[in-house]
Formats: C-alpha cells, sequence, structure tokens
C-alpha cells in the first residue's frame, strides 16, 4: 500500500492536464516514478513499470486541492437547531456544541474529513482549528497531522485562534478564545515540529486567527508580523456575511477587507475564505495583491450567505480555488459536488458571469495549488509531484455523457467513489478501495458524535438532536 514504484497510466479515455497550455488528450500515458511525474502525453509509452493501470475507462485529472475545513465539524453536522440558522446564530449555538470538542475527536474527525475529500478525488486539503477547549489539551492540530499523516493525504493545517471573547465585544464565549502569547507559543512549537517547506513536502503549516468578529487587532498584526518573518502563509475567513459586515463597520470603523488589509494581510500569500461581500475597490486590491480566496459555495448557499464575484476576482488577478468548508454548514467533504456547485451557483448570476466547468476544475486543482503557494502539484507535467486523479465513467448517471468525458464529472451527480487516487507516488485509493477500516472508523465518529451533543444537552439544556432520535441513539 505504502510502496513507491513505478506507475504506468496507459491509455486513459479522457487526460486534463491542468498544465501551461491546458493540454487535454485521449489514449497516450503517463509515466511516474520516485513520486514525481516523469512524463505525460498522448503517444503510447512502452516502457516496464510495477504497477500499469488500465484507464481506458478513466478521466485523468491532477489530484484536487481543497483550500478550506473544518475537520471536527463533521462531529456535528445536520444539527436540527442549526439547519435554518444564518452565520451568527449558528456560530453561537455551535459554540456550546463545540466546546464538549476532545483531542480524541479531533483525531477522528480528522480521518472521516480526509477519507472523504480522498475519495471524492482530493490529494491535497488544509484545514482550519480555531476551536482550543481547556478539557481538549494542547495537542489539537498535532492529533489531526498524525491522521493526515496516517491516511498519506498532503496536509496544510493551519493554527486557527480566537482571541476577543463576548466580554471584549467578540461573538465567542470567553472560555474558548486564548491569548495573544498562548497562540503564539504553540504556533511557534508547530511550526518547528512539521512545517516542511521542502519541494514535494507534505505538512505545511500556515497561521489562521479566526474573523474579524473572533479576534483582537493585536493578533492580526502579530500573525502578519510572524508570518513575513518566517515565511508563512496567512488564512482567514473574510466578507462572509453582511453581519460580519455591520460588524466590523461598528466596531472597526472600516469594512472587513479594509480592516484586514490595514495589518498588511492583502499579499500573494495570504488567502481568504468566502469573499462573498466585496466592493470592486476591494476586488481590484485583492487581484493586484494576487490574494487567495477559498470559493465554498455549498456552504455560501446552506448558510444564506450570498454569491462570491468569482468571475470579478478572477479577471482581477486573484488566485482562485474551491473549498468543502467545515462539514456543519456543507454537509459533506466532496470536491465534486463543490466543483458543481461552484459551477451550477455562477449560472444564477448574468450571463457574463458564468463559470464553464473547466474552470471550476482548474481553481480545484491548478487553482487550489497556487492558492496554498506550490507549484510542485495541481498540474499533470514531468517534474511535478505524482498527485493523480482517475475517475472511471462507467457508472450508470454517465451514460450517454460522454461527448465531453472531462465535463461529464461536472455535470453529472458522481454515485461511486475515485477509481485511484495518487499521492506523492504512492495508491492511496485502488479500485475504488480506501483499505482503511471505514467501519470502525464510522462506528467510533458517531460514538464521539453522540457524546459531545450529550454532553452539551447535560450542561445547557439545549437539545442537539430530533428529540426521537436522541432516546434511540442513547439505547444503543
Ligand atoms: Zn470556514
Amino acid at each position: 500500500m505504502t510502496k513507491r514504484g513505478s506507475i504506468l497510466i496507459q491509455q486513459p479515455l479522457y487526460v486534463a492536464t491542468m498544465d501551461e497550455d491546458q493540454r487535454e488528450f485521449g489514449g497516450g500515458h503517463i509515466f511516474i516514478e520516485e513520486g514525481m511525474i516523469q512524463s505525460v502525453g498522448p503517444e503510447p509509452l512502452d516502457r516496464p513499470a510495477d504497477t500499469v493501470v488500465d484507464a481506458s475507462n478513466a478521466v485523468v485529472l491532477p489530484g484536487f486541492v481543497n483550500t478550506h475545513h473544518h475537520l471536527f465539524q463533521t462531529l456535528t453536522r445536520n444539527i436540527p437547531k442549526m439547519q435554518e440558522a444564518p452565520l451568527f446564530d449558528w456560530l453561537t449555538n455551535h459554540y456550546e456544541l463545540w466546546r464538549e470538542l476532545t483531542e480524541e475527536g479531533v483525531y477522528t474527525s480528522a480521518l472521516t474529513g480526509l477519507l472523504e475529500l480522498m475519495k471524492s478525488g482530493v490529494s491535497t486539503s488544509s484545514d482550519h482549528l480555531y476551536l482550543f477547549p481547556a478539557q481538549a489539551g494542547t495537542r489539537l492540530i498535532d492529533a489531526e497531522i498524525r491522521a493526515a499523516q496516517e491516511l498519506g493525504i498532503r496536509f496544510h493545517p493551519t493554527r486557527g485562534s480566537m482571541s476577543l471573547g463576548k466580554s471584549k465585544g467578540g461573538l465567542p464565549p470567553d472560555d474558548l478564545v486564548q491569548t495573544e502569547d498562548k497562540i503564539q507559543e504553540d504556533t511557534e512549537r508547530l511550526v518547528k515540529a512539521y512545517h516542511d517547506p521542502s519541494p514535494g513536502g507534505m505538512v505545511r503549516l500556515a497561521l489562521a486567527p479566526c474573523s474579524p468578529f473572533s479576534v483582537t487587532p493585536e493578533l492580526m498584526r502579530l500573525s502578519a508580523k510572524y508570518a513575513q518573518e518566517n515565511l508563512l502563509q496567512l488564512h482567514t475567513h473574510l466578507a462572509e456575511t453582511i453581519d460580519e459586515e455591520q460588524f466590523c463597520l461598528t466596531t472597526f470603523g472600516q469594512r472587513p477587507a479594509e480592516y484586514v488589509e490595514s495589518f498588511g494581510w492583502v499579499k500573494e500569500y495570504s488567502w481568504f475564505a468566502h469573499s462573498i461581500h466585496l466592493n470592486d475597490i476591494e476586488i481590484a486590491s485583492l487581484g493586484s495583491a494576487e490574494a487567495g480566496i477559498s470559493h465554498c459555495p455549498s456552504s455560501n448557499m446552506r448558510l444564506g450567505s450570498g454569491i462570491a464575484r468569482i468571475k470579478e476576482l478572477l479577471h482581477a488577478g486573484a488566485k482562485v480555488s474551491l473549498a468543502v468548508d467545515g462539514s456543519a454548514s456543507n454537509d459533506s467533504s466532496n470536491m465534486l459536488a463543490e466543483i458543481r456547485n461552484a459551477v451550477l451557483l455562477s449560472r444564477l448570476r448574468d450571463g457574463s458571469k458564468w463559470l464553464t466547468a473547466r474552470e471550476a476544475l482548474h481553481m480545484a486543482t491548478t487553482g487550489g495549488a497556487e492558492v496554498l503557494g506550490r507549484d510542485d502539484i495541481g498540474r499533470l507535467a514531468p517534474g511535478m509531484r505524482a498527485d493523480v486523479a482517475l475517475f472511471s465513467l462507467d457508472g450508470i448517471e454517465y451514460a450517454g455523457a460522454r461527448s465531453d468525458p472531462l465535463a461529464a464529472l461536472v455535470f453529472t451527480v458522481r454515485m461511486k467513489p475515485v477509481d485511484f487516487l495518487i499521492i506523492d507516488g504512492i495508491f492511496r485509493v485502488q479500485q475504488g478501495d480506501v483499505r482503511f477500516d471505514e467501519e470502525s472508523l464510522i462506528r467510533k465518529h458517531n460514538r464521539l458524535s453522540q457524546d459531545m451533543l450529550e454532553r452539551a444537552y447535560d450542561r445547557t439544556g439545549i437539545d442537539f438532536s430530533m428529540p426521537s432520535a436522541r432516546d434511540k441513539l442513547a439505547t444503543e
């Protein structure tokens, strides 16, 4: 399973390289050795390999890159009380649940969310963990890195943080925020322990104060300084809702984008989740800085947050990627679904703002790599790390859709996992099989989720389940 032998992908039905020339072709080959793509082209290759994959029924793409997630939220998907709540209500209620998070919960939810991503073709993911309840210990980011390493996925965890509690005018409860010193200390420890900036690096850290309404200006300043001095990336939520805009105008006298810009955050090494409520000047500024954007269409629809102006951001020069966002507002970690939703949501705008299937796929591959500051993934070209996804088109959902095999992945709803997923030259999904004890993981995940709901209910009296479901689960 973890052997890095040579791989020959032979005679694919269709290849989208996402390279500089946007080459697409049918037939030919992709040859992988020592974790890297050695050659790719429409001509057949007669060369021995440790593993030969017959791809005659498959579309081959670079592995997808997911740039924004809160993996811990897979423990609290689909909570009845929050199904119809907009962002601020949704957050305030979830804080009561999330304060029950444990290290075991972080580890298990990371396994679950990352496996889900991999099953939809993701080879690189970021995560934004910003909640550090006192009882959960101090090794939460470590726990999710452990999960990513076990699965073999390329991982960009961010050291999330909240420092502005309710008593100081913030949204989160005081006991869920940390001091700037504590955040800084843990960030330094994590960077030292895990950050690997070398080519092909499997773990890279970034700094991620959570949002304008949960973070002090001082933390924004400190993070920008530390990132610049240590060549790290910066990440945060930006311009997600009108509530946030109102909060920033009232509290800081600035719009959210002005606020982050005032701390020197609008840079090519920063990336911003959502970025919906931006005016023309802000779009131009993010664009000329070549800042990164995580477009999260499913979450934006789920919370009624709005439609991001993606076409304008692309036109302005911003780097745009796609992201599933946390599982309490999506509620799936399915990248193909996200790509499809990005296209469909854009169709609610005027015709000049529509996204094509290829534009969305580009965002999900090359766009994501650029946003995460990587030039070694996101394309199928010689010298790139071998992160490759193969989706066969033999399912009933593709019957009649082969006139454009690539767009078939976007316009139809796939009913099964990716067939093959290669990460850094190693098969992580083979014949649709993740080779992981999913059954035990699901059982454990459900138990931990149920424990959180029960503890929160006992403490607050707030029922986070449908009452009949709670009674049934309590007897299991
Ligand atoms: Zn988010």
